[in-house]
C-alpha cells in the first residue's frame, strides 16, 4: 500500500488529500518566504490517528511538518522537503475549563478565537493570554512558538503558561508531560524535571503536541487605555524601565507610523485594568503623574483627545496590529520579531528605519513590552504580494533586521530558516551540538519539520 492509502486508511479519504488544490494552499504561507511543495495533507482528529501517521512516517522515512494556524509568517509550517503536513485543526476540542485552579485543557487545533469565545460564553470571568495575531491561529502553537498575549507584560509570555501537555514522539510513543504524568490532573508541569522545554522553541521537530494545557487569568471587570507620545527616542528606555517597575499593567506596547503625519511621533499604549473602578482610577492617576513629573515634565504629552475609533481599537483583544496586515495593496506582511534588551531600542529603531528606507518601505513599528523588561521589537513589512520587486525587497530588509536583531545582542522571535541559521552561527558550538545532539535522540529517523533548527555542516 502506497504511504496516500495508507494516510487513508488511517484517517478517512475525506480527511487526506494529496490535490493540486490543497497541496498548493499547503506549500506557502502568508508571509515573503519562498514556498515549498507538501506532497500530502492530513487533518488528523485523535492522538492515536497522529500516533499510526508518525509511526508510518518513520518508518517510510517521509517528514511530518505539524501545522496550526499556519501564520507565523516564517514559514515555519511550510515542509521544506515534502512529505506530510499534519493539519492539526481537525483537534479542535476545548476538554476542560477548571475554574477553580484556573486552567484550560485543549487539543491542538483549538483556535484563538474558538478558545476566546467558549470562555467568554461560559467562564465569563477568565481569560486566556491572546495574541495580537489572526483569530485563526492555534493557541497551542503560539504557545509552542513562545508567542505573546494581550496580558504578557503583566504575566509572562504564553510558553510560561503552559501547565501540561501531551506529546507525540517522533518514534510514535504517546507522552504526558506535568502533574498529568502521575495523575489526571493538569494544573502545574512541576515540580519535576521540567520536560516541556524539549518542546517549546522546537518549531515541531521534535514531537507533535496534541493536548496542552495552560494558565487562565482573572478578567477584569474595569479596562482603559492611555496614550502619551514623545519625540525622543532616547528616552524609550527610561520610559519602559520606569513604568513597569509600578508592576501596575495589563499590557504595554509602543507604535509609530510615518504615515498619516500624526502618527509620526512614539506612541506609548498602556492597558490599565481593575476589579474595582476605584483601582482603575489609582492606576491612571499614578500613571498621569508619572509621565507629568517624567524628565523635566515636558518631553512626554498625554494624548488627551484620542479619537474614540483609536480607543476601540486598543481596547480590542486581539487589539490594534492584527489589522496591520492588510494595510497596503497586495495585502502582503512580514516582520522580524527582534526580542531586545529594552536599553538598545533606540539604535534599533533608527536602524531599522534606514533599513526601512533602503527598500521603499514606510516605517510602521508595533512594539510589545514584555516581562524583564524586554520588547518584542517588530520591523514590520507590508508589501504586495503582486509585486516580485516588492517581495524580493521585503526579504532582503527582513535578512538585515534579522541581522542587526543578533548584533544588537537579542534574538530573532520565531526566525525563519535564514535567521535560525545566522543564531545557529552566532551560537556556543556546545550549546549548538547539545540542540543537535537531543533532536536526534528524539527524532533518530529525521523526519520531524527538517531544515529547522538544523545547522549547516551536520553536527
Ligand atoms: C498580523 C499578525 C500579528 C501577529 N501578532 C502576534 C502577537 O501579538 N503575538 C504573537 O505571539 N504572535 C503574533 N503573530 C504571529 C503568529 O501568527 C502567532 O504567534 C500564531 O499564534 C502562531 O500560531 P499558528 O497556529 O499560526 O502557528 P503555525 O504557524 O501553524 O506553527 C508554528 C510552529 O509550530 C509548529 N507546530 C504547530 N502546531 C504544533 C503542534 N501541535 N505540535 C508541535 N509543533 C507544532 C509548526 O510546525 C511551526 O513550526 C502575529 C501574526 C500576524 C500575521
Amino acid at each position: 500500500m502506497g504511504i496516500y492509502e495508507s494516510l487513508i486508511e488511517i484517517a478517512g479519504s475525506d480527511r487526506v488529500s494529496n490535490g493540486p488544490e490543497e497541496l498548493h494552499f499547503y506549500s506557502r504561507d502568508a508571509g515573503a518566504q519562498v514556498p515549498r511543495r507538501a506532497d500530502y495533507v492530513v487533518l488528523p482528529k485523535t492522538t492515536e490517528e497522529v500516533q499510526k501517521i508518525v509511526v508510518l512516517a518513520a518508518g517510510e522515512r517521509v517528514p511530518v511538518t505539524p501545522m496550526g494556524g499556519g501564520f507565523t509568517l516564517s514559514a515555519l509550517a511550510v515542509p521544506n522537503r515534502g512529505g506530510i503536513v499534519l493539519d492539526m485543526k481537525g483537534m479542535d476540542r476545548i476538554l476542560e475549563v477548571n475554574e477553580m485552579s484556573r486552567y484550560a485543557l485543549i487539543e491542538a487545533g483549538v483556535t484563538q478565537a474558538a478558545l476566546r469565545s467558549y470562555l467568554k460564553r461560559n467562564h465569563p470571568d477568565l481569560q486566556h493570554s491572546t495574541p495580537e495575531a489572526p483569530p485563526a491561529v492555534t493557541v497551542v502553537a503560539n504557545a509552542l512558538i513562545q508567542g505573546h498575549g494581550h496580558i504578557s507584560p503583566r504575566y509572562g509570555v504564553n510558553s510560561d503558561m503552559i501547565t501540561g501537555m501531551e506529546v507525540v514522539l517522533p518514534t510514535g510513543e504517546v507522552c504526558k508531560i506535568g502533574s498529568s504524568s502521575l495523575a489526571p490532573t493538569w494544573f502545574t508541569r512541576g515540580p519535576l524535571p521540567d520536560l516541556a522545554g524539549l518542546f517549546v522553541g522546537w518549531y515541531g521537530t521534535t514531537g507533535i503536541v496534541t493536548k496542552l494545557s495552560m494558565r487562565l487569568y482573572p478578567k477584569p471587570k474595569y479596562r482603559d487605555v492611555f496614550v502619551f507620545s514623545t519625540d525622543d527616542i532616547d528616552l524609550i528606555p527610561e520610559v519602559i524601565s520606569e513604568v513597569t517597575r509600578l508592576d501596575l499593567l495589563e499590557d504595554f506596547f509602543l507604535i509609530s507610523q510615518e504615515k498619516p503625519d500624526w502618527m509620526n511621533h512614539c506612541f506609548f499604549v498602556l492597558i490599565l485594568s481593575g476589579h474595582f473602578e476605584k483601582e482603575l482610577v489609582l492606576k491612571r492617576d499614578i500613571y498621569k503623574k508619572f509621565f507629568r513629573g517624567f524628565a523635566g515634565g515636558n518631553k512626554v504629552a498625554f494624548v488627551e483627545d484620542l479619537h474614540p475609533a483609536l480607543r476601540k481599537r486598543f481596547l480590542d483583544v486581539p487589539p490594534l496590529a492584527a489589522l496591520a496586515a492588510d494595510f497596503r495593496k497586495g495585502g502582503g506582511f512580514e516582520y522580524t520579531g527582534a526580542i531586545l534588551p529594552i536599553e538598545k531600542i533606540p539604535e534599533a529603531w533608527r536602524k531599522g528605519i534606514e533599513i526601512m528606507h533602503r527598500y521603499g518601505i514606510l516605517c510602521s513599528y508595533v512594539h510589545q513590552v514584555l516581562p524583564g523588561p524586554g520588547i518584542m521589537f517588530g520591523f514590520n513589512y507590508s508589501f504586495n504580494r503582486a509585486d516580485k520587486k516588492d517581495i524580493e525587497n521585503t526579504r532582503k530588509a527582513l535578512e538585515e533586521s534579522n541581522r542587526l536583531t543578533y548584533e544588537l545582542g537579542g534574538m530573532v522571535w520565531k526566525g525563519e530558516q535564514g535567521a535560525q541559521k545566522m543564531a545557529m552561527d552566532r551560537m556556543d558550538p556546545n550549546t549548538l551540538q547539545l540542540i543537535t545532539r537531543v533532536k536526534r535522540l528524539l527524532d533518530p529517523e529525521g523526519i520531524m519539520n527538517p531544515g529547522n533548527w538544523e545547522p549547516g555542516d551536520g553536527r
